[in-house]
């Protein structure tokens, strides 16, 4: 999507990261924080709110009507070097935090982002409003937690500045708040001291999800960052084998900034999907077999932003597009519902490529709507054939609602409104309350959020 940089609306197809479907939308772009109000009552009946478009559903959709663009937002506003305290309009993206607050001192250490997804190319304001997280979700919690205050736009013309002291319910109901209760035009965020920019990871094989949890709960208290990744096509006694990673910033070790454009691009759409189960089948063998290492330091871009190297790497599903499914179940019966959820991914015979497994802490987020709850978290990714891929997505979602977890709204396209009640139900009275009405979003209309007003 490129920007009009008109207050004007004009009209542009736009798809989210799935790219399931494209549908025109009137594009409003401003470039100042005091354009909003005026774009927000422009977007005439209800308008939708967009980052860098990195959700791979609907939550920054509004097919056939108004889309505010906020990537124009790109200021930074002030940055304290003593405290780490960086304020930024919410328009920045984490990458370009990074290589403008978080330099390397002469000793190696430095300011860092708190927590990352897996994607630089994500703005504040969207990491805000889906309340992210990263692979330190263990030690660190989500976003919010590290939000200290916001501005915000309401469609009413008001604009409130909240935090945690200050308005508060307006301020946990926009940490995770889906771009619904307002627009964010500023935060401030506190970063991280780290020891170094860089990273020393390592790779370890695991042969069963029992091994993964072994792995994660042993490295929970000595490093910052941990993940894995699952064979998703592996069966019988290869089923739950993977490839654990952990990495924790290295004293000293300096990191340069990262760049600021992917090293390769996938030029184009293929006409059908490069991503198949034979496709799926030999990456998942190679990266088995490839994937450990000796203990290694590295650029911290290569631990926490894997496919940022690739420039529209979404292409590569083909016109179709693909379907990501998260969701996170609780602890007790993490192990027992995940092999299930493997299980029947296996069985589908829909070969995912990035099947991802994290253990989430209980450090409480701010936010009403937050994601993450103590638990494990389960990431997967299917190329859209169709029926078949929607009733596997059925069945992971039922599996998911039995077992008391919830989806992640920032990766889901398909949730039915029964699944969002049963997994956000408890907070949903009181985030209504805070809904703006003159905001709205695809996601929104088909989980029915509707504001109380
Ligand atoms: C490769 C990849 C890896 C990822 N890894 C992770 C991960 O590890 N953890 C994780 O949590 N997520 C992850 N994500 C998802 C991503 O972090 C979120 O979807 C994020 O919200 C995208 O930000 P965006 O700027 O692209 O916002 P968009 O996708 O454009 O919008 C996201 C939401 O934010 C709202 N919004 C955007 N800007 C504003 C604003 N200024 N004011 C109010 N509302 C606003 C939108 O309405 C929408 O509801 C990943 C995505 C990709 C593509």
């Amino acid at each position: 999507m490129s920007g009009a940089g008109s207050p004007s609306p004009s009209p542009q197809t736009v798809a989210a990261w799935g790219r399931l479907s494209a549908s025109t939308h009137a594009i409003l772009r401003p470039s100042l924080r005091a354009d909003v109000p005026a774009a927000l009552s422009r977007g005439a009946n209800r308008c939708a709110v967009r980052g860098l478009g990195r959700s791979y559903g609907d939550v920054a959709l509004n097919p056939e009507g108004a889309l505010l663009d906020m990537t124009g937002l790109d200021r930074f506003m002030a940055f304290d070097p003593a405290t780490g305290e960086l304020e930024v309009e919410a328009g920045v993206s984490l990458g370009e935090i990074l290589a403008a607050a978080c330099r390397p001192n002469d000793d190696g250490s430095g300011w860092f982002l708190p927590v990352t997804p897996g994607t630089g190319y994500v703005t504040v304001g969207g990491a805000i409003a889906n309340d992210v997280h990263g692979k330190n979700h263990h030690r660190a919690g989500s976003f919010g937690r590290y939000v200290l205050g916001l501005t915000v736009a309401r469609s009413n013309g008001r604009i409130i500045h909240c935090g945690p002291d200050r308005e508060p319910g307006l301020f946990s109901a926009t940490v995770g708040g889906l771009g619904l209760t307002g627009v964010i035009l500023a935060a401030r965020l506190q970063l991280r001291r780290v020891a170094g920019l860089a990273v020393e990871s390592e790779h370890l094989a695991f042969n069963s999800l029992d091994e993964f949890f072994n792995l994660t709960n042993g490295s929970e208290a000595d490093w910052e960052y941990t993940v894995g990744w699952v064979d998703a096509l592996a069966t019988g006694k290869a089923a739950g084998r993977g490839i654990f990673s952990r990495a924790r910033h290295a004293p000293n070790q300096r990191a340069a900034p990262p760049p600021h454009l992917p090293r390769l691009s996938i030029p184009a759409t293929p006409p059908f999907s490069l991503v198949n189960r034979a496709s799926v089948r030999l990456f998942n063998a190679f990266y088995w077999r490839s994937a450990r290492s000796a203990r290694r330091t590295e650029h911290y871009a290569r631990t926490l932003y894997p496919l940022d190297g690739i420039g529209n790497w979404n292409r590569l599903y083909g016109p179709r597009g693909f379907f990501q499914f998260q969701c996170v179940v609780p602890k007790n019966d993490a192990r027992a519902v995940l092999g299930e959820l493997l299980g029947r991914i296996a069985a589908s015979g829909e070969g995912s490529m990035l099947t991802v497994i994290k253990t989430f802490n209980d450090m409480p987020s701010p936010g009403l709507l937050s994601f993450p709850m103590p638990g494990t978290t389960l990431a997967v990714d299917f190329a859209n054939r169709g029926e078949g891929t929607r009733a596997l997505l059925a069945d992971l979602e039922r599996l998911t609602v039995e077992a008391r977890g919830r989806i992640y709204p920032a990766k889901d396209a398909v949730m039915s409104a029964e699944t969002f009640n049963a997994g956000y139900g408890h907070a949903l009275a009181e985030f209504r309350r805070h809904m703006d009405p003159g905001l709205t979003s695809a996601f929104a209309r088909r989980v029915g959020l509707e504001s109380a007003s």
